[in-house]
């Protein structure tokens, strides 16, 4: 029997004061200041339960990060890899935090108002699409270092 897909909002991060430190650590490392702004994006993105765009982070950080300076603050995080780009459909770019923090995840991206939520399967499951992985890139002899599944539909707004 396949186990009901499990949602959670990351799963290895404990809380936001983890991320923040784990991130700060990682900044810091990297000669890169943990400035108020970043640490607002960082928060954003923790409490999201999806990859966000930067259009859809600046209505929730206007006060707080203006949008010339969100660009820049993501492609700075993006570069010192605490945050991923996610490319999902009609081609909007979305952000979220890196596996390494927020955990191994997949997407279900809603293809009329175009959300993206995060899915954790279990680990039977996830075991699952590992050796589903293996068994695509085995032919080619191609090495894969990891995946991520999106599965496209309508979310429940949209149903
Ligand atoms: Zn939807
Ligand atoms: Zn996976």
């Amino acid at each position: 029997m396949i186990p009901i897909l499990v949602r959670e909002r990351y799963p290895q991060v404990a809380n936001v004061a983890n991320t923040n430190q784990l991130v700060a650590q990682r900044l810091t490392e990297l000669g890169i200041r943990y400035s108020r702004g970043r640490k607002a994006v960082i928060d954003a993105l923790t409490n999201a339960d999806g990859p966000r765009s930067a259009a859809e982070l600046h209505r929730d950080l206007a006060e707080a990060v203006p949008l010339s300076s969100l660009y820049r603050t993501l492609a700075v995080l993006t570069d010192a890899d605490v945050v991923t780009m996610h490319y999902g459909s009609r081609g909007i770019t979305r952000y979220e935090l890196s596996e390494w923090l927020a955990g191994h995840h997949h997407h279900l991206v809603c293809l009329s108002c175009g959300t993206v939520d995060d899915i954790t399967p279990p680990p039977a499951l996830e075991a699952d699409l590992e050796s589903v992985v293996i068994s695509l890139t085995v032919a080619g002899r191609f090495s894969p270092k990891g995946h991520s599944l999106e599965i496209e539909g309508l979310c429940s707004e949209c149903a």
